[in-house]
């Protein structure tokens, strides 16, 4: 049995509930009662995921992540990633209906690039979102800590190792900090969305804790070509209390 993260997405049937962040849900009864409608030509609402809110202000995180950069990677970005993914579930003929984001990603092949580049687009955005916090957190306490002190030296050498991995990803892609398959954290960082869930497609496959995105649209209007400014300043800016309850998930 894989771990499972906090970051669970279901998707939605037509304009629904949000059952949990990452779970696109399936509403049984709208669907069933919409098969029995005697409406000829209407159809079940499609499964959707849906953006949660962001839960700050898009100018909450300036100056160092700035307005502008969040509204058009939030409000642009992340939805187009939603909206192709839904289109990709939509295209799968109800093979991925009800399934939670979660599971599906461990799912995929290589060569299932819609859902792979969508479905991690999602999914990467959402935690990136989540464990971003206006002015920042306290550095990590308590048990998260100890096993960052205890997999990496120190918490300095995890945020130097972390910095590291995504300053060297060539192109796009994330730095993360993972749980791994044999439990232990580690630094990993991957290419375009893939994401650690991936398990079939990934290097070091693992749940996420904390996912940095380093595309040059996560930082190009304020920092140009200038990626290490701007990695210390996500780093400046990362809610440790929700990568520690990241870390405690089971
Ligand atoms: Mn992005």
């Amino acid at each position: 049995m894989k771990k499972r993260t906090f970051l669970k997405l279901a998707g939605t049937a037509g304009a629904g509930m949000l059952i949990a962040p990452f779970v696109g849900c399936g509403t049984g009864d709208a669907r069933t009662q919409e098969r029995d409608a005697p409406v000829k030509g209407m159809k079940p609402k499609p499964f959707l995921f849906e953006q949660e809110a962001l839960g700050y202000g898009f100018d909450a995180l300036a100056p160092r992540i700035d307005a502008a950069t969040m509204e058009i990677h939030f409000g642009k970005h992340h939805a187009g990633y939603v909206n192709k993914l839904n289109k990709a579930i939509g295209a799968a003929n109800g093979a991925y209906d009800g399934m939670e984001l979660v599971d599906l990603l461990g799912t995929l092949q290589p060569d299932q690039t819609a859902l792979r580049n969508n479905g991690g687009g999602h999914y990467n955005h959402t935690l990136y979102w989540r464990t971003l916090t206006p002015g920042g957190s306290p550095e990590p306490a308590g048990a998260l800590r100890e096993e960052l002190e205890s997999a990496f030296g120190s918490v300095g050498a995890f945020t130097e190792a972390f910095a590291t991995a995504g300053a060297k990803r060539f192109g796009s892609g994330w730095a993360w900090l993972i749980r791994n398959e044999e439990g232990q954290l580690e630094v990993t960082s991957t290419p375009n969305q893939d994401n650690p869930l991936m398990s079939q497609i990934v290097d070091r496959p693992g749940t996420p804790l904390l996912g940095m995105d380093v595309w040059e649209h996560a930082y190009y209007l304020n920092y140009q070509n200038r990626r290490k400014a701007y990695i210390s300043a996500f780093m400046s800016l990362v809610n440790w209390d929700v990568v520690a309850v990241n870390a405690s998930a089971q």
